[in-house]
C-alpha cells in the first residue's frame, strides 16, 4: 500500500562520487539517494565539507547555523546539489576539522588523522541533530541511514535523545572498518558514560564507533544477503559476530547496482566495439582488439580469461600464479589489470614477461581498460576469499563475460553456476567454486573451459547473464520496502 506521504531519508556518508572517492561507498552514496528519488522517495544527502567537495559545489548556500554538535565554535550547514543527478546535498562546513590537505581519513604519510574520532564523531552528531526532535530544519527526515563506521555514533545519538526522532538504519559496506578508539573519548565525544559498556558501544575496552551503530540502529543493512549471513559467523564477523547474530531478525542484506549508464556494452563509449545480447559481433571485434593492444596471439578461438582487480589477499589472486603454469600449458590467455600487493604484481608481470603471447599484465590503474577487458575477454575471474557485494562479476555479467567465483558474499547472490540443471533450465550465468584453495580454482576454471568448448551451451550462459537486472532501480526499491517497513513498526 503506498505511503501518505513521501518518505523522507537522510543518507549520511563520509565520501560521494563524483566529489571524493576512496571506494565502493562513493558510488552507493552517489546512486542510490538517486534511484531513490526516482521512486519518489525524498533522501538528502549528510556529508563532511571537505576542500574538493567545497571546490566542486559552486551552488552552495548557507542553510543554517548549529550552535550546539558538541564541538568548540559555530557549525555552518550548507545546501547544494550533486553534480550529475542533482542529488540535495547537506554539507557541514567546519573547516578545524575537513579543510585540509590529504585524504578523508588518513594525511599524506597514509596515517589516520589523530583527531578522526572527533572529525566523525561531529557528522554522526549533526546527522543526528537534523533525526531529532531539535532539529533546526523543517524538513524532518522518517529514516536516517547510517553508512559504515564514520557515522556509526548517530543511532547513539539518537537513542539518547529525546522523542520524537528518526528511525535509524545502520548499513555495512565492509565488516573490517570498524572505527576503534580510546575508551576516555566517551564522554568528551557526548555520549553518556552508561553507553560504554557490553550492551553498548565498548567493544574490547575501546569505544567502537559500528559497534556502537550495530547496537542503537533500529535495522541493520549490509549489501548482500550472503554477507549478511557471513558477518554472524567468524572468521567474517571481525569480532562483532555474536551482537550481528543476537540482531540477526533486524539484519538484511541488500544487494548493490551497477550503473546501467556507464556500463552498458551497447553504449560503452570506452569500447572500440559496442554489441548487446542480440548481436555478438562487436564482442568479437572487442576480443580481437584486446588480444592486439597488449601483444597476445590474435586467435578468436583461444578462450581469453580476465581479471580487473585491487591485489590483495582478500581478492584470492594469489591463487592464480600457483596453477597458472599448469594452466598455461593449454591454448588460454590471461589479462590481468590491477595493483596491490608487491608479491603479486611481480609475480603476473614475471608470468607476462616468460609468455608475452599468452599473458598480459598491467599494473595500475586504468578506466578505459577495465572496460575493454569486460568486453574482450571470454570469461572473468574473481577468486575473492571474501566479498560483500563486488561490482565485476556483474559488470562481466552484462558484458557477455561469464564469471568464474569463488561462493562467498555477494558473489555467490549474483551468479548463477553453470550446472546441467541451471544450464537447462536457463539461469546458469557463470561458475562458483565453494574452496578458495588453487585445487578449487583450478577445478573451476577446467569447467570453464569445458563450457567455453560447446559454443552454443556458451552463447546460452552468456545470454542469460546478459538479460539479469542489476539496475540501482532493483534495490532502492529493496531498500524503500524496508524504510517503508521500519517506518510504519516504529
Ligand atoms: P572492491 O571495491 O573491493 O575493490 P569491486 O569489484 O566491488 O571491488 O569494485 C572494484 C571497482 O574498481 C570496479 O569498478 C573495478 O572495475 C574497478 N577497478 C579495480 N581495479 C582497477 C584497475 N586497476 N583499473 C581500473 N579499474 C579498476
Amino acid at each position: 500500500m503506498p505511503l501518505k506521504q513521501m518518505l523522507k531519508v537522510l543518507f549520511i556518508t563520509p565520501e560521494i562520487t563524483p566529489l571524493l572517492k576512496t571506494g565502493g561507498l562513493a558510488d552507493v552514496s552517489a546512486a542510490l539517494p538517486a534511484a531513490l528519488r526516482e521512486h519518489k522517495a525524498d533522501v538528502r544527502v549528510l556529508l563532511p565539507g571537505y576542500p574538493r567537495v567545497m571546490d566542486c559545489l559552486k551552488d552552495k548556500r548557507l542553510l543554517t547555523i548549529l550552535a550546539d554538535t558538541g564541538v568548540h565554535g559555530e557549525v555552518r550547514l550548507l545546501e547544494a546539489a550533486l553534480p550529475g543527478s542533482g542529488v540535495p546535498l547537506l554539507v557541514i562546513d567546519y573547516p578545524l576539522f575537513y579543510e585540509r590537505d590529504g585524504g578523508p581519513y588518513i594525511d599524506h604519510n597514509g596515517h589516520d588523522w589523530v583527531d578522526n574520532a572527533q572529525r566523525f564523531a561531529l557528522l554522526s552528531k549533526v546527522g543526528a541533530i537534523l533525526g531529532g526532535s531539535e532539529s533546526p530544519l523543517a524538513w524532518r527526515p522518517d529514516i536516517v541511514q547510517c553508512n559504515d563506521w564514520q557515522s556509526g555514533l548517530t543511532p547513539a545519538y539518537l537513542h539518547f535523545s529525546p522523542e520524537p526522532r528518526a528511525a535509524t538504519v545502520m548499513t555495512i559496506h565492509n565488516m573490517a572498518f570498524q572505527g576503534t578508539f580510546p575508551a576516555s573519548l566517551v564522554t568528551p565525544l557526548g555520549l553518556p558514560a552508561s553507553s560504554y559498556s557490553i550492551n553498548g558501544v565498548e567493544y574490547y575496552g575501546q569505544l567502537s564507533f559500528l559497534k556502537a551503530g550495530l547496537y542503537y540502529a533500529n535495522h541493520i543493512t549490509t549489501v548482500s544477503p550472503t554477507y549478511a549471513e557471513e558477518i554472524q559467523q567468524e572468521p567474517l564477523g571481525f569480532g562483532m559476530q555474536g551482537l550481528l547474530a543476537h540482531r540477526h531478525q533486524d539484519l538484511t542484506g541488500i544487494v548493490n547496482g551497477i550503473d546501467g549508464h556507464e556500463w552498458n556494452p551497447a553504449t560503452d563509449k570506452l569500447l572500440t566495439h559496442n554489441y548487446s545480447a542480440d548481436d555478438l559481433t562487436g564482442k568479437a571485434a572487442s576480443k580481437r582488439a584486446l588480444q592486439h593492444k597488449l601483444g597476445l596471439t590474435e586467435n578468436p578461438d583461444i578462450p581469453l580469461l580476465g581479471v580487473i582487480s585491487r591485489l590483495t589477499h582478500q581478492k584470492g589472486l594469489d591463487l592464480l600464479p600457483a596453477i597458472a603454469p599448469f594452466l598455461l600449458e593449454y591454448p588460454v590467455q590471461i589479462v590481468i589489470l590491477g595493483s596491490g600487493e608487491a608479491g603479486l604484481e611481480e609475480a603476473f608481470l614475471h608470468l607476462a614477461q616468460s609468455r608475452p603471447d599468452q599473458v598480459a599484465a598491467v599494473i595500475g590503474f586504468n578506466e578505459a581498460l577495465s572496460h575493454q577487458i569486460e568486453a574482450g575477454a571470454d570469461i572473468f575471474l574473481m577468486p575473492s576469499r571474501f566479498e560483500p557485494c563486488g561490482l565485476n562479476q556483474m559488470y562481466s555479467q552484462c558484458y557477455g563475460t561469464p564469471p568464474i567465483v569463488h561462493a562467498t558474499g555477494g558473489l555467490v547472490d549474483t551468479v548463477v553456476d553453470a550446472t546441467p540443471e541451471n544450464i537447462s533450465n536457463g539461469t546458469a550465468t557463470g561458475f562458483i567454486f565453494t574452496q578458495a584453495t588453487t585445487h578449487g580454482l583450478n577445478e573451476c576454471i577446467h569447467r570453464a573451459l569445458k563450457a567455453f568448448s560447446d559454443q552454443p551451451t556458451w552463447r546460452k550462459i552468456q545470454s542469460n547473464g546478459m538479460r539479469r537486472d542489476f539496475s540501482w532501480n532493483r534495490s532502492a526499491e529493496e531498500y524503500l520496502a524496508l524504510y517503508e517497513s521500519i517506518f510504519k513498526s516504529d
